[in-house]
């Protein structure tokens, strides 16, 4: 299927590896100009090798509101403008109430919620000027089930998706869509860090009775960003295999 992607221009945050890297992949692949940062120039000019397509990178830290919107300037130096912008950093630390500090709060905001705010201030107003836009945030299924050990986590991502729900309301009007997708378990480096080398799907409650593919969830981002995709926006979308057992 042709997502209409081709010459869309596309920064993808933390896209190294993982999740961001998935992303990054499926929308070269589906004809994106893309642009992806992250904090190691070596594992960043791996990634690019491995995504090829004239994929480019940018070094920068994404973990607070002047790291994003740093990151949205360098790529549209880089591209010439941004149509498309995937929202994306590394997670906070694991921990429960009893076990995370309060001082730890302030960072956790400043890397999940805030940065995707800077990304969005420095990104949007010139998408709604050319009047075509597309933004999608990585966030978790957290938001919907909140994840007993990722306090930070469940915190910070549910006033992320507030905000972008919020946005897209404003700016649907201007061609730009606004969306985030909320991964369940994806087989990353971040899980083998919370979870352990190898964890067990069935145990830990996925239906489908397999961790989730960072390309495959990169090819859901992609969707999102296409033509076909136009009339969503203010969505939410769990790629999970079927572990969030609510209803909406
Ligand atoms: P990951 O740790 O495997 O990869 C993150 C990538 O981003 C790495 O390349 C890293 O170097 C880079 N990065 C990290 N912090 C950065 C920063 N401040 N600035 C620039 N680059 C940075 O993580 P992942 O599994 O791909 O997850 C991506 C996001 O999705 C994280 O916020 C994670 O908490 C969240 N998430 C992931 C899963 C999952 O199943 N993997 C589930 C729920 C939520």
């Amino acid at each position: 299927m042709d997502l209409g992607l081709t010459g869309r221009r596309a920064a993808v945050a933390a896209g190294s590896a993982g999740l961001g890297f998935g992303s990054a992949l499926a929308l070269a692949n589906d004809g994106a100009e893309v642009v992806i940062c992250g904090r190691d120039e070596a594992r960043l000019k791996d990634a690019i090798a491995r995504i090829g397509h004239s994929c480019r990178y940018v070094v920068c830290d994404v973990s607070d509101a002047e790291g994003g919107r740093e990151f949205v300037e360098l790529a549209t130096g880089v591209l010439g403008g941004v149509d498309i912008l995937v929202c994306n950093a590394g997670g906070p630390p694991p921990g429960t109430f009893a076990s995370t500090p309060i001082e730890a709060y302030a960072k956790a905001l400043d890397l999940s919620l805030l940065s995707v705010v800077g990304m969005c201030k420095a990104a949007v107003p010139s998408m709604q000027e050319r009047g075509w836009g597309r933004v999608v945030a990585i966030t978790s299924y957290g938001v919907r089930q909140p994840i007993p050990t990722l306090i930070l986590s469940n915190t910070a991502r549910t006033g992320t998706t507030g905000f972008l729900k919020t946005v897209a309301r404003e700016v649907a009007k201007d061609g730009v869509t606004v969306n985030s997708v909320q991964p369940g378990v994806h087989l990353t480096d971040r899980i083998t860090q919370v979870y352990g080398a190898n964890p067990d799907a069935s145990a830990m409650g996925i239906p489908a009775g397999v961790l989730g593919d960072p390309i495959d969830f990169g090819h859901a981002v992609a969707f999102l960003c296409s033509e076909h995709a136009r009339f969503i926006t203010g969505a939410h979308l769990p790629v999970d295999g079927g572990q969030y057992a609510g209803l909406q």
